[in-house]
């Protein structure tokens, strides 16, 4: 059943749009639809290693407009819980790559390694021990800790390599603390999202390929849960202990069918 008042969407992207540059089926024709019909909708990644703008001119690649403030990744949201946790001109410790440096910078913060009121952990690709080090210090001298998701790997065309999650466990074993993580499965990216698009909850549907994270932060934050089976996830029993999505459709064609009113394939 089509929950009668659902308004608005948020969609993973990697698995559902795309997989590594190729376009997924039906997601084009729905971003389209969405637009056509001013649905409000959002994208949302923990990925903290593109900016919104770079997003935008990857998506176009593959022949998907969409504008960067539609785009909420793990560095947009780490920098919106930052600004309401921090007094402007604070500064921060970040480990992480240049786009998410530049967003802490953008909201207003000073990155440095010492003398900092918090510590912002995201993937970095050029990790040092002398960076685990800085932040390791900076988390005992009281700093608050950060992670901008906790993925404990990252798919690729080669296999899984360590995520954003390996590098804050990293930190986290080391100083005996809990980060505030921004990224799905907790539900704080999605509360921006929908902040940004005008939706509450009960309105709102979020699309993903994972049920750990997508499916688990949607129905932590109260939405419409939708598993798509083009991703990380391929087939419709989930084993113990995930939670279940509301609906599953099999790719993005399915999905602009269902919202048609239409019926889909349930084989
Ligand atoms: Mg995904």
């Amino acid at each position: 059943m089509i929950p009668t008042n659902l308004r608005g969407y948020l969609l993973d992207m990697d698995g559902v749009l795309y997989r590594g540059r190729r376009v997924l089926p039906g997601a084009r024709a729905l971003l389209a639809a969405l637009d056509r019909k001013g649905i409000p909708f959002a994208l949302v990644t923990n990925n903290s290693t593109r900016t919104p703008r770079q997003y935008t001119r990857f998506l176009a690649t593959m022949g998907m407009r969409v504008p960067a403030k539609r785009i909420v990744t793990s560095s947009v949201g780490t920098a919106a819980y930052l600004r309401a946790a921090l007094p402007p001109g604070s500064r921060v410790l970040v480990v992480g790559e240049p786009p998410f440096r530049r967003a802490i910078a953008r909201a207003g913060f000073v990155p440095a390694w010492e003398d900092v009121a918090a510590v912002v952990v995201g993937l970095d690709r050029r990790l040092t021990y002398a960076k685990l080090a800085r932040a390791t210090a900076a988390i005992a001298r009281g700093a608050a800790f950060v992670a901008s998701n906790a993925d404990p790997m990252l798919p690729t065309e080669h296999g899984a390599l360590p995520g954003a999650g390996a590098l804050v466990a990293a930190v986290a074993h080391a100083t005996g603390r809990k980060p505030v993580v921004i990224g799905k499965p907790d539900p704080r990216l999605l509360h921006e999202a929908m902040a940004r698009i005008g939706t509450r909850p009960e309105q709102t549907a979020m699309v993903g390929d994972q049920l750990g994270t997508d499916i688990a932060a949607g129905r932590a934050a109260g939405l419409f849960t939708i598993l798509v089976l083009t991703g990380v996830t391929t087939n419709r029993s989930p084993t113990d202990g995930d939670p279940r999505p509301d609906l599953t459709v099999r790719d993005l064609n399915d999905l602009r069918r269902w919202m048609a009113g239409g019926k889909i394939r349930m084989d």
